[in-house]
């Protein structure tokens, strides 16, 4: 995982987290224990504040490329992101390094 672990807090090693609507919040927020039941209602939750974040194509993008299975990136659930690596298109981007 391409993160740095800094005052109990997970940066990536990215210049646009510098402008991220989640910079300054709990981790926590944006890794729920579980996909189903009440982390259902915690990814909601996480996806309302990326929903206001300025970067969520960076870090969506920074999702994809560096294959960050879990929790919640750039306004996408886990489950989201695998059906995404599973996309014909996507698979269609990543081989001709658009993304
Ligand atoms: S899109 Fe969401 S997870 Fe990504 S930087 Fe913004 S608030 Fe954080």
């Amino acid at each position: 995982m391409a993160l740095q672990y800094c005052e109990n807090n997970f940066f990536p090693e990215k210049n646009w987290y510098e402008l991220a609507a989640c910079k300054n919040l709990p981790i926590d927020i944006f890794f729920p224990i579980g996909r189903t039941g009440p982390a259902l209602k915690e990814i909601q939750r996480a996806k309302s504040i990326c929903q206001e974040c300025p970067v969520v194509r960076e870090c969506l993008d920074y999702a994809i490329s560096t294959n960050q299975e879990s929790g919640v990136w750039g306004c996408t659930s886990e489950d989201e992101r695998k059906n995404m690596r599973r996309s014909p298109h996507l698979r269609y981007l990543k081989s001709s390094q658009a993304i």
